[in-house]
């Protein structure tokens, strides 16, 4: 848990926010008596394909549930990376429709969204 540089809890939601703008694997975490503070994110979550319900890949920090799916938000995960499996490449204005499962061709994010395992 991060606090203030005064050592509190942050007094407003937007205050937090603006202090992890830099730190993609932190998450606000606000409590119902007004506590705001900051926990480092779950980081890498499985991708799972909606065809077989395998996961090959895990996302990264550039994974964003508020946009559209593409190629950055996803890497490769072992044993696949070592076995030289395609890791779907990185560019980030490629679009969803080339996430793919390296198994059995299934769109991985058929409407934009990749399904993850919380
Ligand atoms: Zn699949």
């Amino acid at each position: 848990m991060i606090l203030s540089a005064k050592g509190e809890p942050f007094k407003q939601r937007g205050r937090a926010e603006a202090a992890i703008k830099d730190m993609p694997d932190y998450v606000v975490v606000e409590k119902d008596d007004g506590f705001v503070g900051i926990v480092k994110g779950t980081g890498p979550r499985d991708v799972v394909c909606p065809g077989c319900g395998q996961s090959h890949h895990e996302t990264t920090d550039a994974y964003d549930l508020e946009t559209n799916a593409n190629p950055s938000m996803l890497t490769l995960k072992e044993p696949w990376k070592s076995w030289g499996w395609d890791d779907l490449g990185k560019d980030p204005s490629a679009g969803y429709g080339c996430l793919v499962c390296p198994d059995c061709g299934t769109a991985l994010a058929p409407s934009g969204t990749l399904t993850v395992r919380i």
